[in-house]
């Protein structure tokens, strides 16, 4: 099978498995514990901690380790609601991931204000700089920094450096963006997110950097009282090991991006109505977002999984949910239209050769889509 979903999750990388399992074996006693077996684990996490917050240039004392965005991102929240008065708001972009405006809305009920996109899906900056002077109670700006579903880049290092200048907290969901980018910058960030799974570590880790000590998770008194809980530490090493791997890679970004915009000159000549999502504006390398001209999504899905290819629609979270996702509503589709989205996104496993690949099965896909279209009585979309 050639996998086409690694927004949704990657595989593990590499040596992540051998990693994993090799901490599973020899570091499963409780870092909390008072004996030296334990102490040998509490010294391996702060080390696999070190590693990260240099890979980050921020302050180890600002990591927690958390199962992933989505705790993140919902931790942050929380915190404000906590800490903030009654009347206070927040500030989010209208592309957030569901795990960012859902918590938004639990936490500020009637009290979060949205920061539009443009035409090609980008946040306006000089929108936030109004949004900042003007009269109001914002406490927290929250940005992501790639889209999960389009893989459009916001302007995240210009908004941080606009809230810092105007005291305002600044979180941004970069789960996207770390494993496909170089992540120097996040440090310009008050807060920002990490989800191993989408670069090679196994599920149910992640981290939440901060400036502020954000208490969540109350009990235990684990990550210096901010986030209760034993840690897990086979999959703190796996992550630890993901991470190195990562940044061995960034270098061939440009050629991968190149073997991603082949695919779309070659998806156009199977299907010359296509319209690729946020193809205008600066995009992570490895996404292609469109709307087939025709035929829903999910049969899209189906002929190609047949056919050894492992795409999505849209966003993981949002398959077969009938709902307009964030970056419908970004580029103004219609709810059909919705129901003709599919998103393609490679790592670092896939090739050229596999984009190639993908773009014959396409056409094979379509092939059999009209040809059975036109067996059938039933016009299809
Ligand atoms: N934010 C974005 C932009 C995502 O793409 C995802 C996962 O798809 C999440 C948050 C949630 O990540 P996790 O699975 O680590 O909770």
């Amino acid at each position: 099978m050639a996998y086409f979903d690694n927004n949704a999750t990657t595989p593990l990388a590499g040596t992540v498995f051998e990693a994993f399992q090799t901490a599973l074996e020899k570091g499963w006693a409780n870092p909390s514990s008072p004996y030296r077996q334990a102490a040998r684990v509490r010294a391996e996490i702060s080390r696999a901690r070190d590693q990260l917050a240099a890979a980050f240039g921020v302050n180890a004392s600002h990591l927690t380790f958390v199962s992933g965005a989505t705790e993140s991102n919902n931790a942050v929240f929380s915190y404000f609601a906590h800490k903030s008065s009654n009347d206070s708001r927040v500030l989010i972009s209208s592309i957030e991931h569901p795990s960012v405006s859902a918590p938004a809305k639990w936490y500020f009920p009637d009290r979060v204000d949205l920061l539009e996109t443009d035409g090609k899906g980008i946040v306006s900056l000089e929108a936030l700089e109004s949004f900042l002077q003007s009269e109001n109670k914002t406490i927290l700006v929250s940005i992501m920094a790639a889209s999960n579903e389009t893989g459009v880049l916001q302007p995240w290092q210009e908004a941080a450096k606009l809230c810092r200048a105007h005291g305002v907290h600044f979180h941004c969901d970069s789960s996207q963006w770390i494993g496909k980018l170089p992540h120097d910058d996040f440090s310009l960030c008050s807060s920002f997110v990490c989800s191993g799974h989408k670069f090679g570590a196994p599920k149910g880790i992640g981290l939440l950097v901060g400036e502020d000590a954000m208490p969540f998770f109350h009990g235990g008194g684990q990550e210096e009282g901010r986030r209760g809980g034993t840690e897990s530490y086979p999959s703190i090493e796996a992550m630890g090991c993901a991470m190195k791997g990562v940044e061995g890679t960034l270098a061939q970004l440009p050629q991968r991006a190149h073997w991603r915009d082949s695919f779309e000159t070659a998806l156009k000549s199977v299907l010359p109505q296509v319209r690729i999502l946020g193809c205008e504006s600066p995009r992570l390398w490895n996404t292609s977002c469109f709307i087939a001209p025709q035929f829903e999504n999910l049969r899209w899905v189906g002929k190609l999984d047949k056919l050894g290819f492992e795409i999505s629609t849209g966003s993981a979270c949002s398959t077969a949910k009938d709902e307009l996702t964030p970056s419908a509503s970004a580029f103004s589709l219609t709810s059909e239209e919705t129901r003709r989205i599919l998103r393609v996104s490679s790592y670092f496993e896939q090739d050229q050769k596999d984009w190639q690949s993908l773009a014959d099965a396409f056409q094979s896909a379509f092939d059999e889509l009209s040809e059975e279209a036109s067996a059938s009585p039933v016009i299809s979309l």
